[in-house]
């Protein structure tokens, strides 16, 4: 059996109630009259922890899902301003997006920070979806592999001793250069990275690595959609812009093509 592919979409500080029911209604309406299509590939949204409730109000019960946009590493207590793991899964959540470049740019986040809070997620019952992804003068100075190489290794330590449940593991290669900039990295350039990552977790995790699913994120839209998501080593898509309209998030969900 094939990963199935796995369409997330990032709000990032974009939506309130009223826009965030709007959008639940019309995707919920748009995926009904895709159901063939929508069997293939699971739907995940990522708004601000705002609108996680009523978001979970309207989609609860249906099999779009819910995530966060980050978590504290702690599980309670005097973290003024944080949001823990289980606050999230009381509002409906099963995943969380961690380490994304805007928060390692703005928010201090480093590798070990990002590796501590995939293992909060874990513990929280959430499965991560971490974001790794070189800038632009890492790419110009031929450190794209190394960069991402690091980012990788950083979380080794943090992922569960269970074994059987670092398959839930969510990886996003997101070039900082092709973040809402609308310039694409080339289906070279992916699946070269994409690549990359499988064989450095088959060094670490074995088979297991063939089970984790790995996305790609960066000014994907319905048009480029089709040929990102058909490489070999592309499992989905992380969606920030295209996901805010649910018009062209479902032409997203459109393209997703057949693996398996
Ligand atoms: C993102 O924020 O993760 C992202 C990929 O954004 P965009 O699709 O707008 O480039």
């Amino acid at each position: 059996m094939g990963r199935r592919t796995l369409i997330v979409g990032n709000w990032k500080m974009n939506g309130l109630i009223e826009t965030a029911q709007e959008f639940a209604d019309a995707i919920l309406t748009g995926l009904s009259a895709r159901a063939g299509r929508f069997v293939q590939c699971e739907v995940v949204i990522c708004p601000p922890a705002t609108a996680l409730y009523v978001l979970n109000q309207r989609l609860g019960g249906s099999s779009v899902k819910l995530g966060g946009q980050n978590i504290s590493e702690h599980e309670s207590g005097p973290h003024t301003g944080e949001i823990c793991g289980i606050m999230l899964r009381n509002v409906g959540c099963r995943f969380v997006i961690l380490g994304h470049s805007e928060r390692r740019a703005t928010c201090g986040e480093d590798n070990e920070t990002v590796g501590r809070k995939m293992a909060a997620a874990f513990r929280d019952g959430l499965q991560p979806i971490v974001c790794v992804g070189e800038s632009l003068e890492e790419r110009d100075l031929g450190r794209t592999l190394e960069v991402v190489e690091g980012q990788i290794e950083a979380l080794i330590p943090y992922l569960p001793v269970h074994a059987a449940k670092r398959p839930l593991l969510v990886l996003a290669y997101e070039p900082v250069w092709a973040i809402g900039t609308g310039r694409n990295a080339t289906p070279e350039q992916i699946q070269e990275v994409h690549g990359f990552i499988r064989q450095r977790l088959e060094g670490e995790l074995g088979a297991d690595a063939q089970k984790i699913r790995i996305l790609y994120g960066g000014s994907v839209k319905g048009t480029n959609a089709r040929s990102i998501l058909a490489l070999k080593d592309v499992d989905g898509g992380l969606i920030g812009g295209a996901s805010l309209k649910a018009a062209d998030f479902l032409a997203i969900i459109d393209a997703v093509p057949e693996k398996f």
